[in-house]
């Protein structure tokens, strides 16, 4: 037990955890679950941290990464030109969960919340009439959790779904409530019971520190981790939900945003070793100006653990899915699988820190399976993470927020999407984000072409510290021939509206 766990968590997972055996599974003719108000849908949106579109077969990646999504997309409208609205976890999710564009939010840098006036400008505060609830293996997301914690019914403490957070009261206590309650005061407060907490305290050690042992012959490079001694199992967290889902008052709008295919790479021993030798064959890229000259070798090898991680979330993926559809769950349920950013391996640059904006760090997967769906759809105009906020209110028939950057996606929106529509995406994680844009990295798209902009970087690109790239999306999908020298108009007007949003993005702190 943690010291962060309350007695009132406590008590929640002791009583969570006998919830779930009293509970039949739902069978298929069920339909809806109990408790369901009239033909009003749920909402289940499934996050998976720095997933790549890049990395994904179901998205032309030739290592077959995605088995269960390829399976499972024959249900779904999928989307191929999906971009996240910033490259790393802050600004990505923070655009995911309000539905604005990170200068908006204003959630730039690693230990950043969302402004104020996004406090109650978030997907659920939209969905105020729901059972909402919503869970974060990232403790980056946790902060934003947090933040909106006034519009969740249910908040589940981030330690409630780690390998070492709540086995000992599933281990020790066997569901009485009771014996749990008295346990938890002489374990966790000090002016009671003084030696049975000790007691009690080295026997959570050791059972912690033989939990996570115990799965290490399952995991060849390590038990997956977030930071340090934070083990988590996906297969568990996977299990929690399945169970969470079951006891859920409806209509719910459940978050869960899960840790893996995110680094450190882990993959399970079901997959590891998977591509190794696969003959894989690789674009040649040059070094870009950003790269931090990782060795290629290395780059290979780390490419080559993250893609068999992904096979590892891919899997439980498929799991849960199957698990909800065989228990009726999304008869009425509208089920999310998307990312809030990306990872790459290539150019020198490897992971997600970083100003560039290559497509394997911005564009991410978005499948929605509407309730019930049996045919698949495909998407090829560009949309954006901050799309997704209002198709959802869209399709469940709620009133429409008025504060999101957005649009209802196809094919849910009244009307064919503008093919020359403004896509953004954005991030300026050495900026405050109190003050006018001093270092950033945009990028616009626009129909075929992607222009990115970098300004403030002194350090990596000299005297004006600026750089403009503009790439042909159709014919050059690898980004290989800038064609800002060749496309002089095109980078002129792209750049000129890229810059009025910043105008306008900074009068506020002029
Ligand atoms: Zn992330």
């Amino acid at each position: 037990m943690t010291k962060s766990v309350s007695r009132r968590d406590f008590l929640k997972m002791a009583a969570l955890t006998s919830l779930s055996i009293s509970i039949p599974p739902l069978t298929k003719s069920a339909g809806l679950l109990p408790g369901a108000r009239g033909d009003e849908q749920n909402v289940l949106v499934i996050v998976f941290d720095a997933l790549s579109a890049y990395h994904i077969s179901l998205y032309g990646y030739s290592r077959k990464t995605t088995p269960n999504l390829a399976r499972l997309a024959e249900k779904a409208v999928v989307y191929h030109n999906h971009f996240a609205a910033g490259s790393f976890t802050v600004p990505g999710t923070a655009s995911l969960l309000t539905g604005v564009y990170p200068w908006k939010h204003r959630a730039f840098r690693f230990e950043n919340g969302v402004a104020k006036p996004f406090l109650t400008k978030s997907i659920f505060h939209a969905f105020d009439s729901y059972y909402r609830v919503a869970y974060s293996h990232n403790p980056h997301v946790v902060r934003f959790l947090s933040q909106f914690a006034a519009d969740l019914t249910k908040f589940i403490p981030y330690e409630q779904l780690l390998l070492t957070g709540t086995g000992l009261v599933q281990a020790l206590f066997q569901n009485d409530d009771d014996i749990a309650n008295i346990s938890w005061s002489r374990t966790m407060v000090k002016d009671e019971g003084v030696s049975y907490s000790l007691f009690l305290s080295n026997l959570y050690k050791m059972y912690n520190e033989n939990k996570v042992k115990t799965f290490k012959s399952y995991f060849p490079i390590g038990v997956p981790t977030i930071k340090g001694d934070d083990h988590y199992l996906l297969e568990e967290a996977i299990e929690w939900l399945k169970n969470e889902i079951q006891a859920m008052p409806q209509p719910f709008l459940g978050y869960f945003h899960f840790m893996p295919p995110h680094d450190p790479y882990t993959p399970h021993i079901d997959f590891f070793g998977y591509f190794e030798n696969d003959g894989l064959k690789i674009a040649e890229k040059p070094d870009d100006r950003f790269a931090s000259s990782r060795p290629f070798e290395l780059m290979l090898t780390k490419r080559k653990e993250y893609d068999e991680f992904i096979l590892y979330l891919d899997r439980e993926f498929g799991r849960l899915f199957d698990h909800l559809e065989s228990s009726g769950v999304l008869e009425n349920t509208w089920v999310i699988f998307t990312s809030d950013h990306g990872e790459m391996f290539e150019r020198g640059i490897q992971g997600h820190i970083t100003p560039a904006f290559y497509q394997p760090l911005i564009r991410v997967p978005l499948l929605i399976f509407p309730p019930g769906g049996t045919a698949r759809t495909d998407i090829h105009s560009p949309t954006s993470a901050v799309d997704l906020l209002p198709t959802l209110l869209h399709v469940t028939g709620q009133k429409t927020a008025d504060w999101v950057d957005g649009v209802t996606l196809p094919p849910f929106a009244p009307s064919a999407p503008d093919p020359e529509r403004n896509i953004y995406a954005f991030q300026a994680y050495r900026s405050d984000p109190d003050s006018t844009l001093k270092q950033a990295t945009g990028m616009l798209v626009k129909g075929k072409y992607k222009l990115t902009y970098y300004s403030g970087y002194y350090d990596e690109l000299g005297a004006d510290g600026k750089l403009v790239q503009l790439f042909d999306l159709e014919s050059d999908p690898e980004e290989l021939n800038d064609l800002s020298s060749l496309e002089k108009d095109v980078v002129k007007n792209l750049l000129l509206e890229l810059k009025e949003k910043y105008a306008e993005v900074n009068e506020p702190y002029l």
